[in-house]
């Protein structure tokens, strides 16, 4: 029988990821005819043991397609709420539910309400790393993939406004050239603890290197700049969702990349190319919400049939609004 668990203010502890407890999650998984979906972030046993792996959207799309009544999501509450969005008539269960993001919870629906107020008839985008009621006061969600692509669909004389994410929004910003669009000045303490002289110094250390950068990453603009300056030759930088680093990983000539984003997508990178030499270009970009979903919380998760997520039918009607209008725009791609 396998150990059971304790509950910290860090998480659930006291379990290890051994073969007896595949075997029981994977039992209890056909019990409640679930299907187990993990972000690309989660650690290694925990991506390993499910049966997709991916970033938020393709997830919940996954999701959303799949047989299986209940949805197991080893991810952050916002992804889980957004599976839930797409699949109401599903159970969706996470392992931990205190398992948040500190980019989704830099803007609340009331505040983007008194900033939409600043600017009437402005059109609202918002990334998919948002909660349930952000996105039911969004015209139109974006991924890191389409985030460019959202905007130039926008007529030009309209007002954008942009959240929660200040990289991603300069980025766009940078790529549309629109001067019209307002950033929300919102962060992931992860993304934005990787930093442009900690890239800098690792790109002229590894010459040869090819960089994935995710563009919610304070280094993003210094890669661009490294790139524009001729310190890194351009076609070496390159500005990736999570899923577009694994499309890359595949196709990279090179034979060492330097990854700039949570370390926990370098288990997936080396299991696309593992003749590939993969780095961190900060081996401390771990996120502590995503780490929180441990082998005792997936246990406990599927023993107990907790933690719940639900979102008021009609919030979650408004917020699929907006997810739709993004993919009726095309190339959904990826987010985180
Ligand atoms: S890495 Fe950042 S954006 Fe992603 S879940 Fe963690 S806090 Fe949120």
């Amino acid at each position: 029988m396998v150990a059971t668990w304790q509950r910290t203010d860090t998480g659930y502890t006291g379990v290890e990821p051994t073969e007896e407890w595949a075997r029981e999650v994977r039992r209890l998984l056909d019990e409640r005819d679930a299907v187990l979906l993990a972000h690309n972030y989660q650690l290694p046993e925990i991506q390993d043991i499910a049966d997709h792996t991916g970033d938020s959207l393709a997830l919940s799309r996954i999701a959303a397609k799949s047989t299986a009544s209940t949805i197991v999501f080893c991810g952050v509450h916002f992804m889980a709420e957004t599976a839930k969005i797409l699949s109401p008539e599903k159970t969706v269960l996470i392992p931990d539910e205190r398992a948040g993001c500190s980019l989704a919870d830099s803007i609340t629906a009331e505040q983007l309400r008194a900033w939409k107020a600043e600017h009437p008839g402005a059109v609202v985008v918002s990334y998919v790393n948002t909660t349930a009621d952000v996105k039911a006061e969004t015209d139109i969600c974006c991924t890191s993939s389409n985030a460019v692509e959202v905007v130039r669909s926008i007529p030009e004389e309209q007002e954008v406004l942009f959240c929660p994410d200040q990289f991603l929004g300069a980025h766009v910003k940078r790529e549309t050239g629109r001067e019209n669009l307002h950033v929300w000045a919102g962060e992931c303490h992860v993304h934005a603890g990787i930093n442009g002289p900690e890239l800098a110094e690792r790109a002229e250390q590894n010459p040869q290197a090819d960089l994935f950068i995710h563009p919610e990453c304070g280094c993003a603009t210094s890669a661009l700049y490294l790139a524009g300056e001729g310190t890194v030759p351009a076609e070496r930088v390159k500005i990736l969702s999570t899923g577009g680093m694994l499309d890359a990983a595949r196709r990279t000539g090179a034979s060492s990349v330097l990854v700039a984003t949570e370390v926990g997508m370098l288990h997936q990178l080396r299991r696309a190319a593992p003749e590939v030499d993969f780095q961190p270009v900060n081996d401390r970009a771990s996120c502590r919400y995503m780490k929180m979903i441990t082998p005792a919380a997936l246990l406990r998760c599927l023993r107990e049939g907790a933690d719940e997520v639900d979102v008021d039918p009609e919030i979650a009607k408004r917020a699929r609004d907006s997810v739709e209008r993004m993919i009726a725009i095309g190339n959904p791609g990826s987010g985180e």
